[in-house]
C-alpha cells in the first residue's frame, strides 16, 4: 500500500486520475490485515485499488465530480466498496469521472482533467477515465467503475485493459450514486482477465438492499478461464462495422475474430438492426431516469450550498444553478421535458418500446450463439476538446455499449492491438448471467 501510494505521488500529478488519495485510511486497511492476518476466503487481502468518485465511501470524501457535492462525506460504504474490504482489498482512493458519470471523456469533472494513459495529449474515455487511466498507468493494480452506456467498456478500450460491465443485477448498486437506476452496473477494470474475474468473484452477489439485485448463484468466475473455446459459437453484427467505424479499428478487431477462428470457435455474421435507434432511446431513457435521480440535491441534505439566498426556493435554485454543470443540466432538462405529460407518449414510451425491441433482437441472436463480438468503439482515443460543441456527435460515440446497458447483458472490454500507438478495444457480449464465457473467451485470446 505505501509503495502505491508512493507510486501516485510520482505519477497523478501529471495523470489527474485521482480526485481523492486516501493515504491515511489506506495505511489503517492495510494494517489491519497485517496484523490480523489472511483468512482462506480474502482472495485481494492487501490489494490496493481505487474506486471511481461516485460510489460512496464512509466518511471519505465523496462527489460524482460534481460542484455540487463537494465536500460530501457519506455515513455508509457501497456495497461493493463492504465486499472488497472483506475480501481484504484497500482502498487507495476516489477516481475521476465526468460528472455524475455523464460524458464519454471524463472532460465534464468539476475537478480535474484525467490523461489516456498512452498518450497525455488524448482524452481517457469516460465516464470512468480515472479507473480505466489510473489502472493503465500502473497506479492501481485494478479499480472500480460503473457503466450506464459505455462508461467501463469505452475507456478501458481507450487505454488498452480490460473492462467489464457485469449483467443488470449482478452486482449490488446499493451505494453508487444513481444516473440511470435501469441501466447503472458497477464492475471492475483491471490490466488481465484472471485479475478481472477475480475483483468480480470478490463484488458479485444477491444484496436485499438493492431491489433489482438478482437472486442467482455466483460461480467462480477464475474456473472458467481453461483457454479452451472450441465450439463456441460466435456471431458478429454486420452493423457493428458500419458507417461511423473507423476503418482500421474495424481491421484491427476482424484480425482478432480470426484469432478466435482459428482457436476452433465457430464464427458468422448476424444482423442487429436496431442497433441505430440504442443512442436516441437511451438519451431519453437514461436522462428521464437522471432527472429523477438527481432531484435530491436541493443544497440540504448533502455537500455544497449556495450563500446569500433570500428564500428556501431561492435556496434550492441557486444551489442546483452553482452547483451542476453543463452536461448535467442538459440531461435533467431533456429528461424532464420527455416525462411531462405532453411528451410522455411521443418520447418516454417510443424509447421504452424501442429498448424492448433492441432486447428481443439480441435474445434472438442468443438463441443460436454464445457470445456476440465487435469493436467496443468505433473510433480510438481522441484529443480534449474534439466533440465537446456538439453533444450529439460525442453521443454518437456510445452506439456499441448502449445496446448492451439497454439490453441488460454483460459485456467485456479487451485490447485488440493498436491504431497510431492508440489501443482499440474489442468487445464481447454474452447472454444474462453468462460472463464465465466472456472471461473464458477473451482470456483465449490473452
Ligand atoms: N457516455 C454515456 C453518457 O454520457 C454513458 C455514460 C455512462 O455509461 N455512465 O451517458
Amino acid at each position: 500500500t505505501q509503495a502505491t501510494l508512493d507510486n501516485i505521488a510520482v505519477r497523478d500529478p501529471e495523470l489527474e486520475a485521482f480526485i481523492t488519495v486516501a493515504k491515511d485510511q489506506a495505511l489503517a486497511q492495510a494494517e489491519q490485515v497485517d496484523v490480523k492476518g489472511v483468512a482462506a476466503d480474502q482472495k485481494l487481502a492487501g490489494i490496493p485499488y481505487g474506486a471511481k468518485d461516485n460510489l460512496v465511501t464512509k466518511g471519505l470524501e465523496t462527489t460524482a465530480a460534481s460542484h455540487i457535492l463537494e465536500g460530501f462525506k457519506p455515513i455508509y460504504d457501497a456495497a461493493v466498496v463492504e465486499k472488497l474490504q472483506t475480501a481484504g482489498a484497500v482502498n487507495v482512493g476516489k477516481l475521476n469521472l465526468d460528472e455524475f458519470a455523464m460524458g464519454s471523456t471524463t472532460e465534464t469533472s468539476y475537478y480535474k482533467t484525467t490523461k489516456n494513459a498512452w498518450d497525455h495529449t488524448k482524452i481517457p474515455g469516460g465516464s470512468s477515465g480515472g479507473s480505466a487511466a489510473a489502472v493503465a498507468a500502473g497506479e492501481v493494480p485494478f479499480a472500480l467503475g460503473s457503466d450506464t452506456g459505455g462508461s467501463i467498456r469505452q475507456p478501458a478500450a481507450f487505454n488498452g485493459i480490460v473492462g467489464l460491465k457485469p449483467t443488470y443485477g449482478r452486482v449490488s448498486r446499493w451505494g453508487l450514486i444513481a444516473f440511470a437506476s435501469s441501466l447503472d452496473q458497477i464492475g471492475p477494470l483491471t490490466r488481465t482477465v484472471k485479475d478481472n474475474a477475480l475483483v468480480l468473484n470478490a463484488i458479485a452477489g444477491y444484496d436485499e438492499r438493492d431491489q433489482t439485485s438478482a437472486k442467482r448463484e455466483v460461480p467462480d468466475f477464475t474456473a472458467s478461464l481453461t483457454g479452451d473455446i472450441k465450439g463456441l459459437k460466435i456471431a458478429v453484427p454486420t452493423e457493428y462495422f458500419g458507417d461511423g467505424v473507423d476503418e482500421r479499428v474495424a481491421t484491427t478487431v476482424r484480425e482478432g475474430i480470426k484469432q478466435l477462428e482459428a482457436l476452433g470457435a465457430q464464427v458468422e455474421e448476424v444482423s442487429l438492426p436496431h442497433t441505430k435507434y440504442g443512442v436516441a432511446a437511451y438519451y431519453i431513457l437514461g436522462s428521464s431516469e437522471a432527472s429523477s435521480n438527481l432531484q435530491r440535491f436541493d443544497g440540504i441534505r448533502y455537500g455544497f450550498r449556495a450563500d446569500n439566498v433570500q428564500s428556501l426556493e431561492d435556496l434550492y435554485v441557486q444551489t442546483r444553478t452553482q452547483g451542476f454543470g453543463a452536461e448535467v443540466k442538459r440531461r435533467i432538462m431533456l429528461g424532464t421535458y420527455s416525462l411531462s405529460a405532453g411528451s410522455y407518449d411521443a418520447y418516454f414510451k417510443k424509447a421504452a418500446q424501442v429498448r424492448t425491441l433492441i432486447n428481443e433482437e439480441f435474445q434472438r441472436v442468443f438463441a443460436q450463439y454464445d457470445l456476440i463480438v465487435g469493436p467496443t468503439t468505433p473510433n480510438v482515443a481522441y484529443n480534449f476538446g474534439e466533440n465537446q460543441d456538439d453533444p450529439q456527435v460525442a453521443y454518437m460515440n456510445d452506439v456499441l455499449t448502449i445496446p448492451v446497458n439497454l439490453a441488460g447483458l454483460p459485456g467485456l472490454s479487451i485490447n485488440a492491438g493498436f491504431v497510431d500507438g492508440l489501443p482499440v478495444g474489442m468487445q464481447l457480449i454474452g447472454n444474462r448471467f453468462e460472463e464465465a464465457t466472456l472471461y473464458r473467451v477473451a482470456d483465449a485470446l490473452e
